[in-house]
């Protein structure tokens, strides 16, 4: 019997029930609860042994890397805002499930002081630092430009770009000939919704960040990637990342037909991570359901 899966109905393909909290959401409390990979996500020592900072790690994409991280053998400090307590302890206990050390370092990268200390107190409590994986984000929908308010563009700005710059300027003094970086980028980079111009604009400067930073640090022997998604059943798009009547058609709209689930990136950031992409840098790597990333 074949053991291949149809990728338009291997993960949850109908369409969502309208919900919406307050920014940040909890995924725990989705209809759906996102596929993080934790009943299926099989590991084979691909990183054995390697430290990890992961940045946005209690749910979603973020969440999805940390538990396949910790599979493949990786101790793993995760980042996320205090209100997130919940599912970061979940993510915990995924961690040590895997028999890995989890390491919590809540706090607000909108915060320069706390995004610097972060990368100290991640790689003091892990014994160093291979792995840096900078995947926070907000994202909030506003229809009209004249709507969109200077704290909300300076906070996304802030939140998604700015802070990177604060978190890879103190992880130089840990990374390794080896160490690899991976942000997360967006679809949005590409193909900038009408709605999402703050958001879509930092996803742009990720990309183009990423690239800049592969070309800085690769006479160091550090490779620096981006992940590309597209729409992501997320808790990121139930509190004010999508109008609220999209939310029913998400990820309807593409080649294959549904939204994805966390649990299909986490193969791309292990792999990224790991060795076998030892001749891999300055990349984008699309996981959009067949939107295209030029
Ligand atoms: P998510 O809400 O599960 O994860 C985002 C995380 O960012 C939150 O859990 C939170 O811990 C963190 N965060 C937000 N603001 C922060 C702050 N000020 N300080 C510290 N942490 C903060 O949603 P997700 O979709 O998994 O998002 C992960 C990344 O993927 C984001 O960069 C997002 O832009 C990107 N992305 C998501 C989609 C999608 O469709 N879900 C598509 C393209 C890109
Ligand atoms: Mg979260």
């Amino acid at each position: 019997m074949s053991d291949l899966n149809n990728p338009l109905t291997k993960f949850y393909s109908g369409k969502f029930e309208k919900q919406r909290q307050e920014a940040p959401a909890l995924q725990r409390k989705m209809t759906p609860v996102p596929d993080c990979g934790e009943e299926s996500y099989t590991g084979s020592d691909k990183l054995s042994g390697r430290k990890v900072l992961i940045t946005g790690g209690d749910s979603g994409i973020g969440r999805a890397a940390a538990i396949a991280y910790a599979r493949e053998g990786a101790d793993v400090a995760i980042n996320y805002l205090p209100f997130e307590e919940e599912d970061a302890l979940e993510v915990k206990q995924w961690i040590e499930k895997a028999g890995r050390k989890a390491v919590l370092v809540p706090g607000d990268l909108k915060e320069e002081a706390f995004a610097r200390k972060l990368v100290h107190a991640a790689a003091e409590e892990l014994g160093g630092l291979d792995i840096l994986v900078l995947n926070a984000g907000m994202q909030q929908a506003v229809k009209d430009i004249k709507d969109l308010t200077t704290k909300q563009i300076t906070d996304t700005f802030t939140t998604n770009i700015i802070s990177m710059y604060w978190t890879v300027q103190e992880a130089m003094a840990y990374l390794p000939a080896g160490g690899s970086i991976i942000t997360t980028t967006s679809i949005q980079s590409e193909e900038p919704s009408a709605h999402l111009l703050d958001y879509a604009a930092t996803k742009g400067a990720i990309t183009a960040f990423s690239k800049g930073l592969a070309a800085q640090l690769a006479p160091k022997g550090i490779r620096v990637n981006t992940v590309a998604p597209g729409p992501i059943w997320t808790a990121l798009q139930i509190c004010g990342g999508q109008p609220q009547e999209a939310i029913p058609e998400f990820g309807q709209k593409e080649l294959l037909e549904r939204a994805g689930q966390p649990a299909e990136l986490a193969a791309v950031y292990v792999f990224l991570a790991s060795d076998q992409a030892s001749y891999v840098t300055g990349q984008v790597y699309a996981v959009t359901g067949g939107s295209f990333f030029a």
